[in-house]
Parts: C-alpha cells; sequence; structure tokens
C-alpha cells in the first residue's frame, strides 16, 4: 500500500494568538518549496497560514545555528498567571534581557501618519509627566543595572514641554547610549533645539524616521512630502555631528524598491551610522494595509539589501544572535578613500565568533582576515577616537567591535528589526524580544506585546482575555501558582 504524504516539512510546533481574538492558539511551522509558514488553528475562528520567512535555509540557519544562551535581566517585575503573552512583564518566562528600552514620553505629534504603530497626532495632547518618565527610567535600571540603550520616543517627543529636563534625568543614569526616536521636523525647524540636542553626545544618536526619497510614498506612509525637511534636518544633523541612524518603515509596493538609494543617500551624510529597516507591521494606525499585498519578511528585506546595496551580499546580512527571527545586520566599514565607498565587513565574521562569549564581540586583531582588510583601509593617520563614542558603544545585540584605531563614524551599519503583530506572533520568538517598552509602573513589556495588549484600549482587552483564562483555570481547580523562580 502506498501511504499518501504531506506536501510539506512539518518542521516544529509553536503558540501564537488568533489574529482575530488574540487568544492562545496553536500553531505549525511547516517547511513548503523552500518557503516557511506558521498554520494556526484558533477553536474560534478556524485555520490561517501565515508566510514567516520565503528562504527556508535562512529561516534554519537563525533556528539551528544563531542559538546562544539567553542573557537575563536583574529582576522580574511580573508573576506567570495567565501564560506567555498575557504576563509582561518581564516575567520569569522571559528569555532576553533589555538590549533597548524604550521611553513613551508624549501621544502628541505634529505628524498624522497614516502608518504609526502608537497612533499618535496633533489631537493626542497628553505628555507623560517628568515624574513618570523618570519611573520609567527608573524600571529600566532596576531591570538592567547599567542599560545599554535607551530610546526616547514618543508620539514626536521633541514635543514634550520637558524634553531636555528628561534628558538630564536620563543622563543621570547608568544608561550608556541614549536614542532620540524622532521625525526630524523639529531638528529641521528649530536650530536652537537641535544644537542644544547635540550637546548631550558623544553617547546620543538620532533616530531619524526616513522611510523613502520619493513624494508618493512619504505621502502614503507619512501623509506628508517630507523631502525638504528631511533634507534639512540631515544637514543641521551633519553639521553638528550628531550621529543618525535613517529608519525605514518598508512597505511591499510602496518603498521596497529604494532601500539602496536609502543607503547610498545615508552614506553621503558622514553624521549617518547606518539604517535601519522596520518591515511594516499591523499595529496601532495603518491606514490602507493588506497584509497580502504589503506585509514583508526578513529574507526578502535581507534579499532586497543584496539586490539593491551593490554592496552587500545575503552572505554579508547575518541573524543578530539575540533575536534571530527578528534581527538581521549587515555591517561596512566606510572607505576612507572615498567617501561614498563601503566595504562590507560582516562576510569576515562566522557564527562561532557572533555566538562566542557573554555578549558578542568582534576582535580585529584576533582575526587575520578581519586584520588585513582593517589594516588596508586604515593604514595610515587614523586618530582614536574618546572611549565614549568608539565601536564598543554599538548596540548591546549587535556585536561590539574591539577596534582602538576605529572610531563608530568609521562604520556603516544597515539592520532589519522585525516587529510581529497578531498575524505573525510567534510566542518562541516574542519571549527572546530584546526591545521592551517600560511603563511607569515598573513594567518592561516586549515591543510587540505593548502594541497588541497593552496600548491605549487594548488593555481592556487583555483583561477580558485574562478574566476568561482565570475562569478556564478555575473549572479545572487549579491554584495560581506563584511567580517560578528565574530559570
Ligand atoms: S513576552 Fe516575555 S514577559 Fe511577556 S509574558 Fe511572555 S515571557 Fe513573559
Ligand atoms: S509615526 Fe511618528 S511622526 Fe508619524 S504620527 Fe506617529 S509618532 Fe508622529
Amino acid at each position: 500500500m502506498n501511504r499518501k504524504t504531506r506536501p510539506y516539512l512539518f518542521y516544529d510546533t509553536t503558540q501564537s494568538v488568533c489574529t482575530t481574538c488574540l487568544h492562545p492558539c496553536e500553531a505549525k511551522i511547516l517547511i513548503k518549496d523552500e518557503r516557511v509558514y506558521m498554520d494556526k488553528w484558533c477553536p474560534a475562528h478556524g485555520t490561517e497560514r501565515v508566510l514567516v520567512s520565503d528562504d527556508a535555509d535562512y529561516y534554519r540557519l537563525c533556528r539551528e545555528v544563531y542559538v546562544k544562551p539567553p542573557e537575563m535581566p536583574q529582576r522580574f517585575a511580573t508573576p506567570m498567571t495567565y501564560g506567555c503573552p498575557y504576563d509582561c512583564g518581564l516575567c520569569p518566562d522571559h528569555m532576553q534581557h533589555s538590549c533597548l528600552s524604550i521611553v513613551e514620553i508624549s501621544d502628541h505629534c505634529n505628524l498624522r501618519c497614516p502608518t504609526c504603530y502608537a497612533a499618535s497626532g496633533p489631537e493626542r495632547l497628553s505628555h507623560r509627566s517628568l515624574e513618570e518618565v523618570v519611573a520609567m527610567l527608573d524600571a529600566i535600571v532596576a531591570s538592567e543595572g547599567e542599560a545599554d540603550v535607551v530610546q526616547i520616543s514618543g508620539g514626536e517627543p521633541t514635543l514634550h514641554p520637558e524634553f531636555f529636563a528628561i534628558l538630564d534625568a536620563a543622563r543621570a543614569r547608568p544608561i550608556k547610549h541614549l536614542m532620540v526616536n524622532t521625525n526630524g521636523l523639529r531638528i529641521a525647524q528649530d536650530a536652537a533645539f537641535a544644537e542644544r540636542l547635540a550637546s548631550y553626545a558623544p553617547g546620543l544618536e538620532v533616530y531619524l524616521q526616513f522611510d523613502s526619497l520619493k513624494r508618493e510614498a512619504l505621502m502614503d506612509l507619512r501623509g506628508a512630502d517630507l523631502r525638504g525637511p528631511h533634507e534639512a534636518a540631515l544637514a543641521r544633523l551633519d553639521a553638528l555631528g550628531l550621529s543618525t541612524t535613517l529608519v525605514m518603515t518598508v512597505k511591499r509596493g510602496v518603498n521596497d524598491d529604494e532601500i539602496g538609494d536609502v543607503i547610498r543617500h545615508g552614506q553621503r551624510y558622514s553624521c549617518v551610522r547606518g539604517v535601519t529597516l522596520q518591515p511594516i507591521q499591523n499595529a496601532g494606525r495603518v491606514e490602507a494595509y493588506d497584509p497580502a499585498k504589503h506585509r514583508l519578511t526578513v529574507s526578502e528585506l535581507r534579499r532586497r539589501i543584496a539586490e539593491q546595496s551593490g554592496v552587500f551580499t545575503p552572505a554579508d546580512v547575518l541573524p543578530v544572535p539575540c533575536n534571530p527571527d527578528t534581527l538581521a545586520m549587515a555591517y561596512a566599514l566606510r572607505n576612507p578613500g572615498g567617501p561614498e565607498g563601503l566595504v562590507p565587513l560582516t562576510r569576515y565574521l562566522d557564527a562561532a565568533t557572533l555566538l562566542a562569549g557573554e555578549r558578542s564581540t568582534i576582535v580585529f586583531e584576533g582575526d587575520p582576515a578581519l586584520k588585513a582588510q582593517v589594516f588596508k583601509l586604515f593604514s595610515t593617520n587614523h586618530s582614536p577616537e574618546s572611549q565614549s563614542s568608539c565601536l564598543s558603544e554599538l548596540l548591546c545585540c549587535l556585536p561590539r567591535i574591539e577596534a582602538p584605531r576605529l572610531s563608530y563614524r568609521d562604520v556603516f551599519r544597515v539592520l532589519i528589526v522585525q516587529f510581529m503583530d497578531a498575524q505573525s506572533l510567534d510566542i518562541r520568538a516574542l519571549k527572546k524580544s530584546c526591545i521592551h517598552i517600560a511603563r511607569p509602573d515598573g513594567r518592561l513589556i516586549p515591543f510587540e506585546a505593548y502594541n497588541l495588549f497593552h496600548r491605549d484600549e487594548r488593555a481592556l482587552q487583555l483583561g477580558r482575555i485574562q478574566r476568561g483564562l482565570d475562569q478556564a483555570r478555575r473549572r479545572r481547580e487549579i491554584p495560581i501558582a506563584s511567580a517560578a523562580p528565574a530559570r
């Protein structure tokens, strides 16, 4: 008798939430025609198939090779009561500390973008008080000891009336690197503001919204033609020498053909340290969004970087070991012989280098291939920078680079940061999330879980789900387990 076989490889099981009701649901990971899918099943709303990756080899590389022991926070702030993702956080079952902690200081904004995970806008007038912000900063320090990167965000944080008092409060705490997540309008329009902001450098970076060089794409994503303000902001940041990362929200069919152009544009400004690509997610306000048309996976973005940049190959874009499902990176050295040249670096790194040690560290001097590349590029006349702006201060979840002869400004970084939404949520990957939003009550909540269950009125739905889970537990007469010890 010939037995039938299923037309796919059954790779794994995981858990997700139902896209419709956000209740827990089972999920299978399947590989078919070199593509990876998550098949979800909700008893109330049926089945759903979600494309997770269009490159099975890269997916397996992330799952099977780029795995390292999770780094723990200093403390957990919530017990395990309902199960993940309803216990944030961080609860004792979370598997990564906060590489990047976000402090949202305002709901207000001078734009009303059609795509905004925070659903901010001019009509929302509430700012967090300085006391609340300080409580959030203290929550981060309590969880991290010394925090690697804290991002001041919003809404548009530069509109907060006590913005600089907030930066002072952050500076007064053990935080290595500060970022300001901004649309750049205030920097473009207010020279005195930008100069004062630059006085917080080194150790401060601008995370600049920069989706496109084209009017149509900017109108789609931002509802405004921001080409002029973008250039004014970049010129000012360059003149001030303030480290800047360009941040593209990438929407298929809208700006996914501009990745190479934005990378090349960033290279022209010496203040730009790299480009971060965030595939669009279904969170907050997402007008004119159709997941079937507009979603992009990490593997697709990785390929677009290779196709469009003219610099990187797919092998240069590596999984970031903290959370390889959702983070990928490529480093290049800026060529001192020409302002626009980049020499890819990540191709010289192997997985063992990135996974070694408590925190991955690239040691140029210890790797002959890397050393040859670096010395070829920087053989003479390179003056060392102060420790505070050196390469070893790069984002925690990216590899540290020990290279006394190089500074942060000699490196250009392209990073993919995918935030999962209800459709794509894989609880296994969520537990590894290292990007967390601080709350004044002391909690740190993984970014995706925050957008799904905690932002604005979504907390009401979380309460309903928790009550339902509680009733189900009572029916089984299971007592509430106390918080499990750290494992
Ligand atoms: S996402 Fe992390 S903190 Fe939140 S419930 Fe799951 S394990 Fe706990
Ligand atoms: S995406 Fe940023 S700039 Fe746009 S409305 Fe939201 S907070 Fe404002």
